[in-house]
């Protein structure tokens, strides 16, 4: 394989990045002070085809590569982590449809979503249950019999969903017995507006503050039969399924972060004088350059090589829970190191170099802490090595 990017992925990414510059930097510092959410940016992306890139020309998506869906990612992170996590949460809502739903339910659920005219969200997190997800409380009583159920009955809480209460369809994880673990965790496709379904405490984040979150209620709601998606006891695999998509996704994001640092650190220290000439010229700071040149390289790496593992269709809880843990670390890095290259001027909310680092910090926090990454690799490993 020869790893090269092909013409169509290239242009992708400059068309992605073209957009990203005329339509997202001018506001992308206002919509993080304000805590704004634009939807009329999340449907320009959906416009230009964003919003379903990777997703299979079956369900109305572009067809796209995994591996072109990173050239997206990191373009997006390098000028607005909100909107690139926005999107990114969007496609974790669909894919599980794409992969568990029946014809019907793709049908009915995927079109207003692959074009942008409806907003995606995935609930897994309760307040009792982080890392820890397969401890979710989120109540699903049967309603009918119990061997063919009508519908259900959910009732609990959810905390930190991304793009609500913007969103449109979320894809939520309940269980059928509280005690029973992963086994009895079951998902389903609910829809805004939904009786017994309502919206709780705006969550007030530190970083990627133009893309909202908060918490959802859910009070004896009631979701038809024909809204489970998989089977009972299914959903916590699903979950698992989609995070591994959407962790790549994640890691691609912070490489953008981490370049979009890295480039206004050596833009800046060129510029900067001091000490008789720029500072750039100083070795320490060129040094400080050097290294956070490789670990932008190094996150790039191991992030395409998750793209491209899943594009052979290869399982993905090892190389996304890598790329995840490494860019995400390599973006905080070298964030924080912009921000000291920068002096005064990072620190400053005017420049927006500190965003950079406020964002990078939370990519170190969802889908998956750093630590449980730690977890799944050694786990996979003893998996490969012991068997
Ligand atoms: C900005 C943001 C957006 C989010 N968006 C979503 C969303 O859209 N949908 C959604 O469902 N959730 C979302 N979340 C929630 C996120 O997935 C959880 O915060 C994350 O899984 C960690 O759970 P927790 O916060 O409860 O931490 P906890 O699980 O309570 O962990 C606390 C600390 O202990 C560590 N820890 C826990 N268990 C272990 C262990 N076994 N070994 C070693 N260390 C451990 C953790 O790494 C962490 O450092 C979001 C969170 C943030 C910050």
């Amino acid at each position: 394989m020869s790893g090269a990017l092909t013409q169509e992925e290239l242009l992708l990414q400059s068309t992605t990045r073209e957009f990203a510059a005329r339509e997202l930097a001018p506001t992308a510092i206002e919509r993080d002070e304000a805590e704004r959410y634009d939807r009329s940016l999340f449907a320009k992306m959906g416009d230009l085809g964003l919003t379903g890139a990777p997703l299979p020309e079956s369900v109305g998506g572009s067809g796209f590569s995994y591996l072109a869906w990173t050239l997206v990612m990191e373009e997006l992170g390098a000028v607005d982590m909100s909107m690139a996590v926005s999107l990114s949460v969007h496609l974790l809502s669909q894919y599980p449809v794409v992969t568990w739903g029946t014809d019907e339910q793709r049908q009915r659920w995927l079109p207003a979503m692959v074009t942008g005219e409806q907003l995606g969200a995935f609930a897994l997190t309760e307040p009792h249950a982080g890392s820890d997800a397969a401890a979710i409380g989120t109540h699903a009583e049967r309603l009918g019999p119990a061997d063919a159920p009508h519908a259900y009955r959910l009732t609990g809480t959810k905390i930190w969903i991304s793009n609500a209460p913007e969103a449109e369809r979320y894809l939520v994880f309940a269980t059928l017995d509280p005690t029973a673990g992963a086994g009895a965790i079951t998902a389903f496709l609910v829809e805004k507006g939904t009786p017994g379904f309502r919206f709780g405490a705006h969550e007030r984040k530190m970083g990627i503050r133009a893309c909202p979150a908060t918490e959802l209620i859910f009070d004896r709601a009631e979701i038809p039969v024909a809204n489970r998606l998989g089977g009972e006891g299914e959903g916590y695999r699903i979950a698992l399924s989609a995070l591994g998509e959407g962790r790549i996704s994640i890691a691609a994001a912070c490489v953008g972060v981490a370049r979009a640092a890295l480039e206004a650190a050596a833009r800046y220290l060129t510029e900067r004088r001091g000490f008789g000439g720029p500072l750039a010229e100083q070795q320490g700071l060129r040094f400080m350059l050097a290294e956070m040149a490789r670990e932008v390289a190094a996150a790039r790496a191991v992030t395409r090589e998750a793209a491209r593992a899943k594009d052979r269709g290869e399982p993905l809880a090892e190389p996304s829970s890598i790329a995840k843990w490494t860019a995400s670390d390599a973006a905080m890095r070298v964030a924080t190191d912009a921000v000291q290259l920068f002096g005064a001027s990072g620190y400053s909310r005017e420049t927006g170099i500190e965003r950079l680092m406020r964002d990078a910090k939370g990519a170190q926090i969802y889908e998956g802490t750093n630590q449980i990454h730690r977890l799944i690799v050694a786990d996979e490993l003893f998996r490969r090595v012991i068997g």
